[in-house]
């Protein structure tokens, strides 16, 4: 396989074979002064994953750059692994996943083979559109917010759904980033762990600034200062790693959504929990936000609805002050007054 092509997707197999057939073992591309471009490409792997969402491009003119950038990609993984962060393993997942995607756009006829890595069911038709096994469909689709994913507006012939190419691109995008989502952490030896503690120490420095961007502690969005008490406790709740009853849980994320913070931003503040499982609340907050649906998501309850839950507590005077009936409203209110004042 043309050595572009092995740079260009390094997760396929025949990128690892290229790897081993230049005697390029994972020992010495830790240690070796040989290989320090692929250490530095695979730092900036991860980097553009935390600053930018997507892995940047690189000029692959020779076959030495094509053997860097293969090998920087196990360089990352292991990077990705050391720092053990899902919120991190899940951005770098995302940022691979969009490359690949971008790629493909360019380069269409790539689908079939990185479909046959990524064990995505899928032939072309007649008319050189790309079928595949609705379930298989279904699998991936379920992942995409657009009302255009839905089963109901793909065109089914005998159990397949039928696409252009570019639209798989982005189904093998989503079977990408769970892929590489499923395969991190890898364990990583404690002698590869201290060789590469330095690059592990700035990302994770970088990973920590950009949660502070993201979170309402850090950001410049939502400040937490004008949280009503209701909101401010159920989110104390959460970061301490209480187990949650679903209507609190629908308050809270629904609450920061209105408020503009992102699912990345909720799962920040949720990662924050000693226990917290990201797999497990993916699925209920983007529902919960709309990603799933392609909708702005659920609004969040009123006064009168988190009373009736159990969820008012600790009323302040604000909360007993006139027309206020909504925790959106004590929100503003506050961040109001403290604008105007002096
Ligand atoms: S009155 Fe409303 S805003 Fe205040 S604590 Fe109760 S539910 Fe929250």
């Amino acid at each position: 396989m043309d050595h572009v092509l092995l740079a260009r997707y390094p997760f396929l197999k025949a990128s690892a074979e290229f790897a081993d057939s230049n005697d390029a073992d994972i020992e010495s591309l830790i240690v070796s002064p040989s290989y320090a471009e692929a250490r530095k490409r695979g730092m900036q792997r991860v980097l553009d994953a935390i600053e930018h969402h997507k892995v940047s491009e690189v000029s692959l003119t020779s076959d030495y750059a094509c053997l860097m950038e293969v090998l920087s990609y196990p360089y990352a993984r292991i990077l990705v692994s050391s720092v053990d962060d899902r919120f991190l393993t899940r951005r770098y997942a995302l940022a691979e996943a969009t490359r690949m995607y971008d790629l493909l756009k360019g380069d269409p006829a790539q689908s079939v083979p990185v479909s046959k890595e990524l064990e995505v069911r899928s032939s072309i038709d007649g008319s050189s559109r790309i079928s595949m096994p609705f379930a298989d469909y279904l699998r991936y689709s379920c992942l995409l917010k657009a009302a255009e994913w839905k089963l109901i507006n793909t065109e089914l012939k005998d159990g397949n759904v039928l696409m252009e190419r570019d639209r798989f691109g982005r189904v093998l995008q989503t079977a990408l980033q769970e892929r590489i989502e499923s395969e991190l952490p890898l364990k990583v030896p404690d002698g590869i762990r201290k060789a590469v503690r330095q690059d592990v120490d700035r990302v994770t420095l970088r990973l920590g600034e950009m949660k502070n961007r993201l979170s309402p502690t850090g950001g410049e969005g939502m400040n937490p200062e004008y949280l009503p008490p209701c909101i401010r406790a159920i989110l104390a709740n959460a970061q301490n790693g209480v187990n949650l009853p679903h209507s609190a849980r629908f308050a809270l994320v629904t609450f920061l959504h209105a408020l503009g913070t992102d699912y990345d931003g909720i799962i920040a503040l949720f990662s924050q929990s000693p226990d917290f499982d990201e797999a497990k609340s993916r699925y209920q907050i983007k529902h919960i936000i709309g990603e799933l649906s392609g909708t702005d998501g659920y609004t969040p309850p009123e006064c009168s609805t988190m009373k009736t839950n159990g969820l008012c507590f600790e009323p302040d005077g604000i909360c007993n002050g006139e027309r206020m009936n909504h925790p959106l409203t004590y929100y503003r209110r506050r961040s109001g007054t403290a604008r105007k004042a002096p």
